[in-house]
């Protein structure tokens, strides 16, 4: 079991930015995230949107601001854990004192006496194909929502399910290594950049990538793995069957709440009520920043997320070392990051 100073629920902005104002008081913070990548909306939904309304910095691109806060805050510890979503809450009793104990859908298991619920708008749960029953049972086992690694589908039969960006990009980048390579999508039109459809059109009049359109998927057949698949055209509405080692679906993302709206805490309608003192919840010890939380006057923005959590860490210090001061002081006197930094005195 680990246990840490703040467990954080949500790699966005304002869980990134936890990890800063943590450090600087000296807590360690452990971030979970159900994404495959740190960013949260800003990575996910709108990456290369430009953002102007940063304190200090006039322009920089969604992207470039989630790059700018691990950039800050790499001088500090803490772990990141990509492409698992925080199913259950519970207070716990460890060594004669309460703590709050997260499970993972991975199985992992962390305690703290702090939870930062950075969770913006919920967690992004991949679409599945809405006409396959329980396609997740053949997850790992040739159905994937997001390529993670990819060297797994070289020489491998892959089709890859979509028709925006990631699906054109991923049907460019495999056809380099995969045996055979088939783009399903059920109209002739792509929402990708036009650039890249041209890429994959080009490969596909080279042969190297089969275009499937107006295609849709029907069925997998499988006993441990995928070993084939049907497909159904919508011309002609015949059923066809095709050898298949690899199915990606990349049919975008679905924003949801879920667990969070069963772990007990004040509610008002999707977001999590806080006190505007230091962002604390219903619960001792349970904190909302971000998006996630409601306050009389709220706005969604990444500067308000930065305040409440800046404000919510000192309490969570508090918590940790009851009775102590808080080290309070401007970066530039901050011993722990200037010795992070290597400044020299
Ligand atoms: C198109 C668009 C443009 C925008 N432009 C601006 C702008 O110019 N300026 C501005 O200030 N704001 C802008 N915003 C709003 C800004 O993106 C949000 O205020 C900001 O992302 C909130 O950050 P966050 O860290 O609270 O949450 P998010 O960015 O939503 O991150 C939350 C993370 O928590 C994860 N998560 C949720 N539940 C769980 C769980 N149970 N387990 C594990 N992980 C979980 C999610 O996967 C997600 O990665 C824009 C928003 C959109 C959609």
């Amino acid at each position: 079991m680990n246990k840490t100073d703040i467990i954080v629920i949500g790699a966005g902005p304002v869980g990134l930015f936890t990890v800063f104002e943590a450090g600087l008081l000296g807590l360690n913070c452990t971030l979970i995230d159900n994404l495959d990548k740190p960013g949260g909306q800003c990575a996910e939904l709108y990456p290369e949107k430009p953002i102007y309304d940063i304190p200090g910095v006039p322009f920089q691109t969604a992207q470039e601001h989630v790059n700018a806060l691990l950039e800050q805050i790499k001088p500090f510890d803490y772990e990141l854990h990509l492409s698992e979503r925080v199913d259950t809450m519970e207070e716990i009793n460890h060594e004669n004192e309460t703590f709050w104990r997260v499970k993972t859908t991975e199985n992992k298991e962390f305690i703290s006496k702090n939870i930062f619920i950075a969770a913006g708008a919920g967690s992004f749960e991949p679409r599945r194909p809405p006409n396959i029953e329980n396609p997740d049972k053949f997850i790992n086992k040739g159905v994937e929502y997001a390529v993670r690694s990819i060297d797994k589908y070289r020489d491998k039969n892959v089709f890859i399910f979509g028709g925006g960006d990631s699906a054109l990009d991923w049907t460019v980048e495999l056809s380099k290594t995969a045996k055979s390579i088939s783009l399903v999508h059920r109209r002739d039109a792509f929402r990708g950049a036009q650039h890249t459809e041209e890429l994959m059109r080009n490969l596909v009049k080279k042969d190297k990538v089969q275009l499937l359109t107006p295609y849709l998927i029907d069925s997998i057949i499988g006993n441990d793995c995928v070993e084939s698949i049907t497909l159904k055209n919508f011309e002609t509405n015949e059923i066809e069957p095709y050898d298949a080692n690899e199915l990606i679906f990349l049919f975008g993302l679905n924003k949801k709440l879920g667990p969070i709206l069963e772990w007990d805490l004040d509610l008002n309608g999707k977001k999590i009520t806080v006190n505007t003192e230091n962002y604390q919840t219903s619960k001792d010890g349970i904190f909302a920043v971000g998006d996630i939380n409601d306050y009389p006057g709220k706005l969604d923005l990444i500067l308000s997320g930065f305040h409440e959590t800046t404000l919510a860490v000192q309490e969570a210090y508090k918590r940790i070392f009851p009775g102590e001061r808080v080290p309070f002081g401007y970066t530039t006197s901050n011993s722990k990051l200037q010795e992070k930094l290597g400044v020299k005195k």
